[in-house]
């Protein structure tokens, strides 16, 4: 085996430039894996285009990328659960393993968690990378590299959904068809809701989340259009980070309804109508994350009650990084994800 690989770094705000890094050895309890498909998620752009979320600064150089999937070249010492050939998803996160989050089932809120492309830890834009075998998922013959790489993503929508103790009569509204809000739509129609809605500004958006089955609503440029939509969803999911879809959501609920929050918006302070919830008592949640979905994303997609493949807007090669990014930042309206193929 070549004992070099390639890795992309972020190494300036907008500023990414391929070196050659050793090839590293899996430790005990570890997998050398190939990696063969990674999503360009939206914390990767907003890192690429600030270098910074919130209290996570990069330090450059630093590499990019957590949505992945591969093939295992090498196995570490006592793993016996997956063998070289194996095609595997990886869990982008590695919490601690011991604190009272990860003792409960909570570790996505680990404070020791060390996660993909997060500052300080690196991410999966490289040719070859070592991953802890408990996180990483065998793909039956049916489920694509792609589609594992989609399981992270995914992942978050069935999260936003275990929160949100549907029924099936329930009527649904979801605020943003980016990728999460997409994954959040199939999420719900997999535990068999029928009644969503989906809002969003992206007309190309909304025809791809009409044909997956859902009602849609082009919004419109001021606040009032949101009050045709007053008191008519039992669950309202925010999806799209956005200031604007997270003060309506209060609105938008019925009384006695769910407002799960998703996307993260990029203001720590967002007007929502406490008194409005308060007279509906409304119950909210939040989500970070997730914790113990990938069995049930795998599950879901390799039965084929949840699709992925349709979801990808472009593809690049690893080599095409800047390319494959500015394409995203420049084409927001239209795509939903853009894959890297190693
Ligand atoms: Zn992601
Ligand atoms: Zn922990």
């Amino acid at each position: 085996m070549n004992l070099k690989a390639k890795a992309v770094y972020l190494e300036g705000i907008r500023q990414f430039a391929i070196r050659e890094i050793d090839i590293p050895k899996p430790g005990p309890g570890e997998v050398l894996i190939r990696v063969k498909a990674v999503g360009i998620c939206g914390s990767d752009v907003h890192y690429y285009e600030y270098g910074r979320i919130g209290k996570f600064v990069v330090e450059f150089p630093m590499i990019l990328g957590h949505e992945a999937a591969g093939e295992i070249v090498q196995v570490g010492e006592g793993v016996t659960s997956l063998k070289v050939g194996d095609r595997v998803a990886m869990e982008p996160g590695i919490p601690c393993g011991k604190c009272r989050y990860c003792k409960t089932g909570r570790y996505n809120l680990c404070p020791d968690i060390k996660f993909w492309a997060t500052p300080p830890v690196n991410g999966a834009f490289v040719e070859y990378v070592t991953h802890p075998a408990d996180f990483c998922f065998k793909l039956p013959s049916n489920v694509s590299f792609e589609e594992g790489a989609m399981f992270e993503p995914l992942a978050v929508g069935l999260w936003a959904v275990e929160k949100a103790n549907l029924r099936p009569e329930h009527s649904v509204a979801i605020l943003g068809v980016g990728t999460i809000g997409m994954m959040t739509l199939q999420s719900v129609f997999a535990v068999g809701i029928s009644d969503v809605t989906v809002f969003d500004t992206s007309s190309h958006k909304l025809n791809v989340a009409e044909k997956m089955g859902a009602k849609v609503v082009l919004c419109g440029e001021n606040l009032e259009f949101y009050d045709k939509y007053r008191d008519r969803f039992d669950v309202v999911f925010e999806t799209a980070g956005s200031s604007v879809t997270a003060s309506q959501t209060a609105k938008l609920l019925a009384p006695g309804g769910t407002v799960v929050l998703v996307g993260l918006p990029s203001e720590d302070a967002v007007p929502i109508n406490l008194n409005l919830l308060i007279s509906k008592e409304a119950t909210i949640k939040t989500v970070f994350r997730y914790a113990n979905m990938y069995p049930r994303a795998l599950e879901l997609v390799s039965k084929g009650k949840i699709k992925l493949s349709h979801l990808i807007s472009k593809r690049f090669r690893i080599d095409q990084l800047q390319e494959a990014f500015e394409y995203t930042i420049h084409n927001k309206d239209k795509v939903i994800k853009t894959m890297i193929v190693i």
